[in-house]
């Protein structure tokens, strides 16, 4: 379990000829890889050692590399490596649960950020050392990433959007079905913004909370307090105010979107991915092609939410008819999206769906048609790309952050295995091996 000498760099002064001091190379971790799944090449390769020095990787070898005396091996030859996973929608400070409406009453604070721990410890435990999380409440994703990057808790590298931005009484506008005497208007410092002003207002408050990026819902949602499911819901005018102001602060815009109208006003207003994209038409695939639009097709939350729409009394009535219909048109529009080439990368929506159990999103997107080396690669090097972290992560190459994953058997046979990650180490650190 431990890496401390993959972390420490010792310097081994070697008397020479009774003349000079030189300096050995520092003690490595070596991982000898049954197979490797490098998330560059098309194939996955045979027996390599990948030599890791303190949080990075220094060389991918051929073959078997013997340790020498003060290197620490690692023996994954029974296993596939594979780069650290990464979901690009999440929501770590909550979980969604039957009755869990009555939280956001009863909970404080405290409760929340505890939950956005234990939620973050699941998520890397499950091999996710990379996520985007995409709507948080009181900013607990901001202090819970800061915290990580510190080293103080265990948990994958966060990209939070902090508080969603939503209009008044659209999907995230969190006064939504609440009685009158306490349903305030919440306004942009928290997430409610109405016209272009209050939209650059809102984003500036992100800012000034520490957020990486915006969170925008540009149509209605499954799982709120509201009738329709996929009305659009900002003006294109105040969605392109609201991207504006994001790339002051290089910040991208994520948007939530079901219905095709608020779908096409995103696009055109610059937002870089949409989210479920649910009632995606042909016309909506033109213009993201176009505009290059990422789409992150969240199916894992559709699937849960269409399964738990079929027991009673687990969403409140006005859901109901919504998560049936989402689950199953989810899947399906993942499918034409990908025949279409439209680009996407690898997001689930965990929150929705239990934390931990982020990879089932892949035996999705697999039965949509996606060949799980393009699926493995949508959340491993596409989603460094597309989050523009390249050159850190989403590769198993010299000079990158050792985050790495192992799976006993083939993803490439069966990319279920991926559920059942036994080896998890982010930046050189071990933090499961089994
Ligand atoms: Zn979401």
């Amino acid at each position: 379990m431990s890496s401390r000498s993959a972390r420490s760099s010792v310097l081994r002064g070697v008397f020479l000829f009774g003349l000079l001091w030189t300096v050995a190379a520092p003690a490595a971790t070596l991982i000898h890889a049954g197979r490797l799944i490098d998330g560059v090449d098309n194939e996955a390769l045979p027996e390599r050692t990948i030599v890791i020095e303190g949080e990075r990787i220094t060389a991918v070898e051929r073959g078997y590399r013997e340790p020498g005396p003060d290197d620490d091996l690692i023996d994954l030859g029974a296993h596939t490596v594979l780069p650290g996973l990464m979901d690009m929608h999440t929501h770590v400070s909550s979980e969604q649960r039957q009755g869990g409406y009555i939280d956001q009453f009863q909970l404080s604070e405290a409760d929340y950020a505890l939950q956005a721990v234990v939620n973050a410890g699941k998520t890397l435990m499950a091999g996710f050392t990379t996520i985007r999380d995409l709507g948080d409440i009181y900013n607990v994703t901001v202090a819970l990433r800061n915290a990580i990057d510190a080293g103080e808790l265990p948990g994958p590298r966060i990209f939070t959007a902090g508080t969603s931005i939503a209009t008044t009484g659209g999907h995230a506008d969190p006064t939504n079905g609440w009685a009158p005497v306490i349903r305030d208007d919440p306004g942009p410092r928290l997430g409610v913004a109405n016209g272009p002003w209050e939209g650059v207002k809102a984003v500036r408050q992100r800012y000034k909370e520490g957020a990486d990026l915006i969170k925008i819902t540009a149509t209605g949602g499954v799982l709120s307090l509201a009738k329709s499911g996929q009305n659009p819901q900002f003006m294109e005018e105040e969605i392109r105010a609201i991207v504006e102001a994001a790339e002051d602060y290089g910040f991208h815009v994520a948007a939530h979107a079901h219905g095709a109208e608020g779908m096409k006003r995103a696009i055109r207003a610059g937002v870089k991915s949409i989210e479920h994209g649910t009632y995606m038409d042909d016309e909506v695939i033109a213009l993201m092609k176009e505009h290059g639009t990422f789409y992150v097709p969240t199916i894992s939350a559709g699937r849960f939410v269409g399964e738990k729409a079929k027991e009673e009394g687990y969403f409140p009535e006005i859901v109901r008819p919504k998560a049936a219909a989402v689950g199953p048109q989810i899947q399906d529009t993942f499918e034409k999206a990908y025949r279409a080439g439209v680009k996407i990368v690898f997001g689930t929506d965990t929150g929705v769906s239990p934390h931990g159990e982020n990879a089932q999103e892949f035996a999705w997107m697999v039965e949509g048609g996606m060949p799980p080396m393009e699926a493995i690669r949508a959340a491993t090097s596409g989603a460094a790309a597309f989050l523009g972290i390249a050159e850190r992560v989403g590769t198993v190459e010299a000079g990158k952050l050792a985050d790495l994953v192992a799976v006993r058997g083939d993803p490439l046979a069966d990319v279920a295995v991926l559920e059942d990650v036994s080896f998890v180490m982010k930046e050189g650190e071990v933090f499961r091996h089994e």
